[in-house]
């Protein structure tokens, strides 16, 4: 019965969307770029439980970086380092992925292994103005293989 389920979750990935699986952006916990990594943010980073956060400037529409929470490892708070100078060290990529793209296509990215996290975002030409990228939201290889495996994966 499960493998009947996990086969009919293969299936689907070629019909649903990553908009559909993603966390919206209402819900991510993300970062401003301009963050003192003091003792406070930095509790606040281990205690969000996320291994990728976000970084943002100015508006949380404008991601322009990732952070991976093993970046903090050499980083005293004592220090009092801003984020930028972590982000800019490390320089990880940011993955962007059009709202429309199919899981199917999304998990052959993620196996490309470049980054298991993207930032959803689709071309916005509601409105007067000129259109422009919105971003929508994040998904992971684990909302991916949600889908598959059609449960929860709870986290440790
Ligand atoms: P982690 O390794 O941080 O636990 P996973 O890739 O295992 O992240 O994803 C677990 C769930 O958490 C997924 O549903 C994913 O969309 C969500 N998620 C990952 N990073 C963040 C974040 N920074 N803010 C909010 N949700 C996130």
């Amino acid at each position: 019965k499960e493998e009947l389920n996990m086969i009919q979750g293969a299936l689907e990935l070629r019909t649903k969307t990553v908009q559909g699986i993603m966390t919206p952006l209402g819900n991510c916990f993300m970062i401003n770029s301009d963050t003192v990594l003091d003792f406070n943010t930095m509790s606040e980073i281990m205690e969000s439980g996320y291994t990728r956060i976000p970084v943002y400037e100015e508006e949380r529409t404008n991601i322009v970086d990732i952070l991976f929470v093993k970046d903090l490892a050499f980083v005293d708070p004592d220090d009092c380092t801003t984020l930028k100078t972590i982000t800019k060290f490390y320089n990880h990529p940011v993955h962007f992925v059009f709202h429309d793209t199919k899981l199917d296509s999304m998990l052959e990215e993620f196996k490309k292994g470049k980054s298991h996290l993207a930032i959803v975002q689709k071309v916005n030409n509601e409105g007067e103005g000129d259109p422009f990228y919105e971003v929508l939201g994040l998904v992971t290889l684990e909302d991916v293989i949600e889908e598959i495996i059609k449960s929860e994966i709870l986290d440790e």
